[in-house]
């Protein structure tokens, strides 16, 4: 069956179209340059440009697909987490498409999307698997029996998501926004022990008490406290060294925790998703450990893990297989949507 995907959460406008697990064609139009002057996304902006970009985008989504609207299957949309009014236009556009063409809607999570992606890049799911979501706006840890109906969280952040971590830490460094991207690239020519900056919730009480919780807001204050220290004193900020100690003590307490988690619950694979799952140095460490304990990682392409609509497509098409209902026509966006509630 042929799917297609539509994702509207943030400032990312994408259609991805997979047939089966096969992905034929993701079509991305961001407004992230729009946003950009003022450090983060501008709710009303992003609306008004995913109402100018939807039609053009599902129009070179089908081309560069080689697909006609009218081949398609079931049409899957994000439904929930994300900006109210940027959910709306996707939402809106997808019940209209999927009445014309007269076929079954998915409103799906965003969150569980991030998960389903890898199909496309790694086979069907084992069940259960471990999944680490690291994005702009959460951190969870998330034992999945089945990513079609689903999902439980074994724990979240309890402040800060990584995400948003690494975007205020660019911020502090005077890097441009959204700064994970820059962290990654300038932190390659730091040293990542250059600083010994602290790893929340994971040692004694704290871990007892939030086992597989994270929280970055110290972390994130600690990082603009010592570069604050450095400018009072009139020295130069190592900006290098900063971006790599700072991504290693994330990156440390993340994978620490997924291989914690996968050990503890006997699951043998972890698959890492979300934004964040495009940094470098988490692949790298997560592949390391990963190894060490001898658990499978999978983690999708980096432009798959940031937001697009074929991680939209691939979730609606494991659940038109899997027989899940579909969603009625009065489907509503929902901002706040639960992790756990995979589709609605
Ligand atoms: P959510 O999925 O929680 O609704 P979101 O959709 O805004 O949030 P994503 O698009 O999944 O988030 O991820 C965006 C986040 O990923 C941003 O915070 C961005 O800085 C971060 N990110 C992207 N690439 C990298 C990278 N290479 N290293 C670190 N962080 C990165
Ligand atoms: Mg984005
Ligand atoms: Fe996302």
């Amino acid at each position: 069956p042929l799917v297609l995907g539509i994702e509207t959460s943030c400032d990312e406008t994408g259609v991805g179209l997979v047939r089966g697990q096969t992905l034929l064609f993701d079509a991305i139009a961001s407004s992230v340059d729009q946003h950009a002057r003022f450090g983060g996304v501008v709710p009303e902006v992003a609306s008004r440009a995913h109402l100018e970009a939807m039609v053009p985008t599902i129009e070179r989504a089908c081309r560069e697909a080689g697909v006609r609207l009218q081949d398609v299957d079931a049409v899957s949309v994000t439904a929930g987490p994300g900006l109210a009014g940027a959910l709306l236009v996707g939402v809106a556009s997808a019940k209209a498409l999927a009445l014309g063409l007269g076929v079954p809607l998915f409103g799906v999570n965003h969150l569980a999307a991030h998960v389903a992606v890898d199909v496309v890049e790694h086979g069907p799911l084992p069940e259960p698997t471990m999944g680490l979501l690291v994005s702009g706006g959460h951190s969870n840890l998330l034992l999945v029996p089945d990513v079609t109906h689903d999902i439980r969280s074994l724990g979240a952040t309890i402040d800060d998501a990584a995400g948003e971590a690494f975007d205020k830490v660019a911020r502090v460094l005077g890097l441009p926004f959204p700064g994970g991207p820059h962290i990654d690239r300038v932190a390659r020519e730091g040293d990542q022990v250059a600083i010994d900056f602290p790893r929340g919730l994971t040692s004694g009480r704290d871990l007892q008490r939030h086992r597989f919780d994270y929280s970055f807001s110290g972390l994130k204050t600690a990082v603009a406290r010592w570069v604050q220290a450095r400018e009072d004193a009139g020295e130069p900020v190592p900006v290098a060294d900063v971006a790599a100690s700072f991504q290693e003590a994330v990156v440390d307490v993340l994978t620490r925790k997924a291989v914690l988690a996968c050990s503890e619950h006997g699951v043998e694979d972890l698959l890492i998703g979300g934004g964040v799952a495009a940094n470098s140095r988490l692949r790298s460490l997560a592949q390391e450990r990963c190894d060490a304990a001898g658990i499978r990682l999978r983690v999708p392409r980096p432009g798959l893990c940031t937001d697009n609509g074929a991680m939209v497509a691939a979730l609606g098409a494991q659940m038109l297989v899997r027989g899940r209902q579909a969603s009625r026509l009065d489907l509503p966006a929902d901002s706040s949507q639960p992790v756990e509630q995979v589709s609605s």
